[in-house]
């Protein structure tokens, strides 16, 4: 067998195994709560924060959908034509055109471009946001944090290409094997080191202080059976007025973390229920399921990246001889954005599954409905959300059920426990 028919076999593998994990891990059995209680709990906001959230959302529209176009653009400009290519070939000139320049600085440089181009858009965002009142950060904060967040991808950005192309170099036939099996690595090693090395780079995480909170969430964790060393408290009011609250990491690292923002203004009944709804996450390893379908989709996107790259039309129109060279990592890229907006509503609707199974658990936990429906009000109200969005935009990015779709689970919770 040739290596392009084990490629073809590998690929095939790698699809079934992710389909079977993701059949086996997410609850695909999850109908949100009726309609008809998703528009009683609509009925019951507040006006005003409707039509607030409802006008945040579309002002925010122009510059993530323009920001989303111009980076596809960007993305297809640069892999599907010679221009992507050049520019990798320019960087890497002035050195001789040593390959770990091209394929490193060359690398960095394809993605630096894209990001300069889309970056009005974000500014775009954040002023959105500020006028909003929901940002408590001013262009300078803005600016320090988008450097860093440039500083990280950059550092591990060049990891990655410099790791790619010496595996490419080191094994020519087979590299979309180890290359496989590096990016399933790289994306593991990213979900242990991220929380520990990365988050502390922009914010600041303290053990949450002792008192009758901490007290009240440790026995939460000990009640729910999950072993949690800490809850940390992050100063996101540096940055936001927003609520939130979120889990990251596995084993060693596993952290439950609250925004300052959530202790300061929620009280701790409510607390309590998003805490809870962390720990339906950290019950039901979520983070080691997104981890391992997201390593076996890395690996899947290497191979299925090597078979795409003997279709000889797409080295024609971006210039290359190969897949494997340095200055086709631009049609790599243009590859890769289009498979992620492809994606985009099926990662959206596994996530809804997840987030309203975590609901579910919180609900269980604290078998208090109503603290939980007051905080999605809160969350709501003070996010600037849109308790009930657009169907369009909901089925393609919603990342968590809606506010009136969490709030009517509540309701139908304290139906089913008999309140
Ligand atoms: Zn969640």
């Amino acid at each position: 067998m040739t290596p392009r028919a084990w490629a073809g076999l590998t690929l095939v593998a790698l699809v079934l195994l992710l389909v079977v994990v993701t059949a086996l891990l997410v609850p695909w059995h999850r109908p949100p709560a009726p309609r008809a209680d998703q528009l009683a709990a609509l009925d019951e906001l507040r006006p005003a924060d409707v039509a607030r959230g409802r006008a945040f959302k579309s002002a925010l529209r122009p510059g993530s959908y323009g920001g989303m176009a111009v980076g596809l653009l960007v993305a297809l400009l640069l892999g599907l034509t010679p221009l992507g290519a050049k520019l990798v070939g320019l960087v890497g000139r002035p050195f001789g055109d040593n390959w770990i320049a091209q394929a490193v600085l060359g690398g960095l440089a394809v993605v630096l471009v894209a990001d300069l181009l889309t970056l009005p858009f974000a500014a775009w965002r954040h002023s959105v946001v500020a006028r909003y009142g929901l940002a408590t950060q001013g262009w300078g904060g803005w600016t320090i944090d988008l450097l860093k967040s440039y500083a990280v991808s950059a550092v591990i950005g060049a990891v990655a290409l410099l790791g790619f192309y010496t595996v490419i170099r080191l094994a020519p036939r087979w590299w979309w094997a180890f290359g496989a099996a590096g990016a399933a690595v790289l994306v593991t090693l990213l979900s242990f080191v991220l929380p520990v090395l990365v988050e502390p780079i922009f914010n600041r995480f303290t053990p949450m202080e002792p008192g009758p909170t901490r007290t009240e969430l440790m026995a939460l964790a000990e009640r729910d059976d999950v072993p949690v060393r800490d809850v940390l408290v992050a100063d996101a009011s540096r940055r936001t007025r927003a609520v939130n609250a979120y889990v990251s990491g596995f084993g060693p690292t596993r952290r439950i973390v609250v925004y300052d923002t959530l202790l300061r203004d929620a009280p701790p009944a409510e607390v309590a229920s998003v805490v809870a709804h962390e720990l339906g996450h950290a019950k039901d390893r979520d983070v080691l399921a997104g981890t391992l379908t997201g390593a076996l989709g890395a690996a899947a996107a290497v191979v299925a990246l090597y078979l795409l790259g003997s279709w000889s039309a797409l080295l024609r129109a971006a210039n290359v001889d190969s897949v494997a060279e340095p200055r086709a990592f631009p049609l790599l890229i243009a590859l890769v954005t289009v498979a992620g907006l492809v994606a985009a509503p099926a990662q959206a609707w596994v996530s809804r599954q997840v987030e309203a199974r975590a609901d579910a658990h919180a609900l269980a936990l604290t078998g208090d409905p109503a603290a939980f429906e007051a905080m999605q009000r809160r969350l709501s109200s003070v996010n600037l959300a849109d308790p009930d969005p657009p169907r369009w935009e909901y089925l393609y990015s919603a990342s968590h059920p809606s506010t009136v779709e969490r709030m009517a689970a509540a309701r139908a919770y304290a139906r089913g426990a008999g309140g």
